[in-house]
C-alpha cells in the first residue's frame, strides 16, 4: 500500500493580493504557502503511514519553485515528492490539471490498495474540481469532503463525509481518491532531522512526455473551459448604517 497525495503550491492570499490588469492573479509578486488544505491531506497520508507503515508520495504540478514544496513536504516525513513541470502545462484549466496530474499518478502506478488523497480545494482557483476530476480520469471511486478515515483495510477504506445534513459514512473499495476538509487533522510541524535527511534524496521532474500526454490534453489547448472575464460585480443600493442600542 501507498498513499499518493496532491499538493499545490499557492499564493499567499492571506497578505495583499496583487491582480494583473486583466483581473488573473499576479502570482510572481506574491509569497507562496502550501495550499492549507492539501497540508491536512499531507497529514492524513503521515497518519496512515504511522500506523500502517506504507510510502507516501507526493505531487505537485507547478514552475520549477515548487520543488522547494516537496522539500518542506519531507520534512514533514513524505517519503519522496514528484515535481510535474513544463512551460506546455501553463493555461491549463481544471480539466487539463486533473489530466496532467492523473498522467502522472498512472505513470507512477496505481496498485490495487493505494489510497490517493487530495485537499477539498485550493485557496486561488477555489473549484473543488481537481480531486474528482482526477479520480474519473483514473477511473477510480472518490468520495469528497471526508473528515475522519475510520479504518483502512487492504482492500477498502471507511469514511466519514460532511454533508449539508450531516454525516455519511461511506465504505470505498481500493484504489480510491479521497478529498479531505480542513478539520480532518492538525498537520504537524517539519523536524529539522528529516529536514536534512530530505535534501539528499532526489526528486523526480516530469514533462509532457514523461507521462504520454500530447500538446493538445494540456495547456489552453486541453482546456474545456476558458474565463472570458473576472470583475468586482458593482455594489447594489446603498447601505444605511443605524447606530444606537
Ligand atoms: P481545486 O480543484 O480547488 O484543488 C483541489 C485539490 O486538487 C487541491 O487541494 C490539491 O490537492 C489538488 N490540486 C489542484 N491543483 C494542483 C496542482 N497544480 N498540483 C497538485 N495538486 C493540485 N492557473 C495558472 O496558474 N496559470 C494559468 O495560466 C491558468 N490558466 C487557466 C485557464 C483557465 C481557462 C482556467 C479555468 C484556469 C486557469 N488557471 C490557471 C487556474 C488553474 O486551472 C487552476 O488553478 C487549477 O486547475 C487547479 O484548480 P483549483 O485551483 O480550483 O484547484
Amino acid at each position: 500500500m501507498k498513499i499518493m497525495v496532491t499538493v499545490k503550491q499557492v499564493p499567499d492570499t492571506s497578505g495583499k493580493v496583487a491582480v494583473n490588469p486583466d483581473g488573473t492573479l499576479d502570482r510572481a509578486s506574491m509569497q507562496t504557502i502550501i495550499n492549507p488544505d492539501d497540508l491536512n491531506a499531507v497529514e492524513a497520508a503521515l497518519a496512515l503511514k504511522d500506523e500502517l507503515g506504507c510510502k507516501v508520495v507526493a505531487f505537485t504540478m507547478g514552475p520549477p519553485p515548487a520543488e522547494g514544496m516537496l522539500r518542506e513536504l519531507m520534512a514533514m516525513g513524505v517519503d519522496e515528492g514528484v515535481l510535474i513541470t513544463a512551460r506546455e502545462f501553463g493555461g491549463s484549466d481544471t480539466y487539463a490539471t486533473s489530466q496532467i496530474i492523473a498522467a502522472a499518478i498512472d505513470t507512477y502506478g496505481v496498485e490495487s490498495d493505494d489510497i490517493i488523497l487530495a485537499g477539498r480545494q485550493a485557496i486561488d482557483g477555489d473549484t473543488a474540481q481537481v480531486g474528482p476530476e482526477m479520480a474519473e480520469i483514473l477511473g477510480l471511486p472518490h468520495v469528497a469532503y471526508v473528515k475522519k478515515i475510520r479504518e483502512v483495510t487492504e482492500s477498502e477504506v471507511v469514511c466519514e463525509r460532511e454533508i449539508e445534513t450531516g454525516v455519511e459514512v461511506i465504505r470505498v473499495k481500493l484504489p480510491a481518491v479521497l478529498t479531505v476538509l480542513k478539520d480532518i487533522n492538525v498537520p504537524r510541524l517539519p523536524s529539522y532531522r528529516m529536514k536534512m535527511e530530505g535534501k539528499e534524496k532526489e526528486t523526480p521532474v516530469w514533462g509532457i512526455a514523461d507521462l504520454g500526454l500530447q500538446e493538445n490534453q494540456v495547456g489552453m489547448e486541453g482546456s474545456v473551459t476558458t474565463v472570458m472575464k473576472t470583475f468586482t460585480p458593482d455594489p447594489r443600493g446603498n447601505c444605511r448604517m443605524i447606530e444606537g442600542s
